[in-house]
Order: C-alpha cells, then structure tokens, then sequence
C-alpha cells in the first residue's frame, strides 16, 4: 500500500490509535541512509540521535543489509532447542573483538540487563555464599537500565517508576561518580555493582576521571561483580570499543545491545568469562528469538563494520572535534558541553526554556537531535559522519543556540 499521507495524517493516526508512551518531535521519517534520513514530506535531515546509538554504523548500511537479506532468505529462526550455523560464529567473533571468554545472546537492551541481574544473583548464592535471596546489587541515581518491573525498580526518575510498583527487591542507590559511597554501600551480601560508563539518557552524565577504575577495584577487593551497561556507550560511540576502555577497566559481565544490531534487528547480549558466564545450567534462562540466525547474522555483520571502517576511531577523532567546536561555540543559552567521542551532551541553562524547542528549531533546520531530561540535547550521529557534514551542522547549530 503507497500511503499518501502527509506529516499532519501520520501524527493524527498515530496519536489516535498508539498509546503516547513517547513524545516525538513531528517528523515522520520513511527513508533513511548514512546519517541522513528523509521525511514523508521530502525534506532530508542529519539524524543526530541514531536510534539512541543503534544505528552506529549508519541507516541502512549496505553490509549490514546484504547480510540481513541472504540470512532471511535461508533461515530466520529454530529457537535454541535447535542450533543453527550463525550463532556460533557470532559467539567467536564477539570472544575475538571483545576479549570476553563467552557471551549470551537475547533481543533487548532490558533483557540483556535481566540477564546480568540473574547472573549475578545466581554467582552471589552458588560462588560467593551469599544466603539464599539475600543478595543485593548496587546502582547509580540517574541510571537508565531499561523498562521492566525489576530494572524501573532501581530507576531514581518518578516517571519511570512511580505508579509501577510493587517493585523487585535487592537493589541499593547511591549517588554516581561517587566510588567511596559505593564502597560504603557494599555488604557481605553485596553481589554487584552495575553502572553506565557514561549515563546517556541521565543527561550524558560523564563520571569523574579515575571513577571508573576505582570501583572496579573496590569491587575486585571486595568480592563484588563489575557489571557496565555498555548499552548505549559500546560499540565505539565513545571513542573505545567500549567507554569503560577509557580507563583500562574491564568489567565482570559488560552488557551490550543497540548498536550490535547495526540498527536492522533486536539484538543484545552480556558478555563475560567461562567462570561466570559457565553458571547458567540448561533451562535455567532463555529467550525464543535470542540467538536466532538472523539476529546473528546481522549482529555479525554489524560487528565487522565497526572493525572495518574503525568506527572507534572515527569517533574518536570526529567526536573531539565535534565537541570542540561546539564548546567554542558562543551561546547565551548553554551552561556546559561534555561528553566522550560521538556521544555530546549540551546542557542549556534552567532559564533557557528547556531543550525541547531548540531541537524543534535544529528540525527547523535539518537536525535531528532529541532533548533528554529537559535540559540537555544530545550530538549522537552515526559514527560514519564525517568531518564535511559536521562542519555543515555547525552553523546551523549555532544559530539556534543563539535563538532568542
Ligand atoms: C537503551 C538502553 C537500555 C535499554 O535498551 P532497550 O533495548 O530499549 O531495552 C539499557 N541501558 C542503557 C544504558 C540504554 O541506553
């Protein structure tokens, strides 16, 4: 069916028959390709959110999409009670890239983020002796770990949370960036400690230097899990194949997601050694589409144009750049610009009148950003940008930073 609908038709639809769990800006978006996107309206615009990071390696890149097509045509999905010939491979190629002995797959971000919780919990009772559904897991305020009962629990953000509960027991907040209050939270009953790098959709909220290796060494010396969702800040957005890189950590369980999907298909995974990752016995955790072939083959895909075209290091380069100039930038609006490689956050002023109507201004000019948490606009384009189309955002950026 062509729908010859307009933007207006498409929002109508959408905001009749679709629950409003989410407010878009009103673009609606039906064709996609590198880092620009297109509208059903024809006008063409630089996506400088990637699908929070999932589309690392640009809209539709063509590896990615060959890979994706040859697999649907052969073979989509067995299930695990059936191996298939992508999976393995996929866990090869994640050990070889990652370093991590072995991996599981699932399909979602928050499902990946179960996934660790239950190995955790699983490592506290059978390896370190922790009584039996006593075990506690450490987050941070201001984290987002994804949608579910157990992970909103930890949420410190009142929408996310508050008319959800009962909630899951056996988590612990502290303040992030703070290791010595992580170190005061650890019990004997302490099986985790969990964290984002960087906390993307908190605000890019960037750690202290030194943060990072700190705790992973409080965790070492105290018996603890290191779990980092890597979620959002892996798979070289920050510059590293993942952030916690930046300061030569390597955690115990590293979750991943997003961009392991080249943006084509739900794909995630944690990722650990045999020690730990060894623990989950048959039917003790699983998922009907995680692993499937297609998943697999895409996330294959997606993994070897992160290594061939060196999109670390793209975002790496282009990300210090980018950033630069945009702390250079003269704005009466913004209080302070950080970040690490591809993933800027922009933090305007209280008195600014919030992110939302300069992202609305950014679409004015053919923009894709996307506020988060009121204040702040975040600069995540495709790691494949380069520096020409930078140098194209920037005054445009700037003249809505200027915007009375
Ligand atoms: C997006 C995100 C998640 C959740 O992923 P979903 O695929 O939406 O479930 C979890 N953690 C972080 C850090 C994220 O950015």
């Amino acid at each position: 069916m062509v729908a010859n609908l307009n933007t207006q038709q498409f929002v109508e639809l959408e905001e009749k028959y679709g629950a409003h769990n989410y407010r878009p800006l009103d673009v609606v978006i039906e064709r996609g390709e590198g880092v620009w996107v297109h509208d059903v309206d024809g006008n063409r615009y630089l996506d400088c959110l990637s699908a929070y990071s999932a589309v690392n390696q640009g809209h539709i890149h063509p590896a990615i999409l060959s890979a994706l097509q040859e697999q649907a045509a052969k073979l989509t999905l067995t299930s695990r009670a059936f191996r298939n010939d992508q999976l393995p491979l996929l866990y090869k190629e994640l050990s070889e890239i990652t370093g991590y002995g072995m991996s599981l797959p699932m399909n979602s971000g928050a499902e990946a983020v179960e996934t660790a919780i239950k190995l955790a919990r699983k490592w506290a009772y059978r390896v370190k002796g922790v009584p039996r559904y006593q075990a506690e897991i450490i987050t941070a305020a201001g984290n987002f770990h994804g949608r579910t009962i157990s992970i909103v629990t930890f949420s410190t953000e009142p929408l996310y949370r508050d008319d959800f509960g009962p909630f899951t027991p056996g988590f612990v907040t502290v303040p992030y960036g703070d290791a010595g209050a992580i170190e005061k939270a650890i019990t004997p009953n302490t099986a985790a400690v969990m964290l984002e790098p960087i906390q993307g959709e908190g605000g890019v909220i960037v750690p202290p230097d030194g943060y990072l290796a700190r705790v992973a060494e409080i965790c070492k010396r105290n018996a603890v899990l290191f779990i980092a969702d890597e979620i959002q800040t892996g798979l070289g957005r920050t510059g590293k194949l993942f952030a916690c890189q930046h300061e030569g950590v390597r955690p115990d369980i590293t979750v991943i997601g997003k961009a392991l999907s080249g943006g084509f298909y739900p794909v995630s995974a944690i990722l650990a050694d045999e020690a730990l990752l060894g623990l989950f016995q048959p039917g003790e955790h699983g998922s009907t589409f995680g692993g499937n072939p297609l998943g697999a083959a895409v996330a294959r895909a997606a993994l070897k144009v992160l290594v061939d075209e060196k999109l670390s290091e793209r975002a790496d380069e282009l990300g210090t750049y980018f950033m630069e100039q945009l702390a250079e930038m003269p704005s009466p609006h913004v209080k302070e610009v950080r970040g690490k490689g591809l993933l800027i956050g922009v933090e305007l002023k209280p008195e600014a009148g919030g992110a939302r109507r300069f992202c609305e201004g950014l679409q004015g000019r053919g923009i894709l950003a996307k506020e988060t948490h009121d204040h702040v606009i975040r600069f995540a384009p495709p790691l494949v940008i380069d520096r020409e189309t930078i140098d194209w955002a920037l005054p445009h950026i700037r003249e809505v930073l200027n915007m009375p």
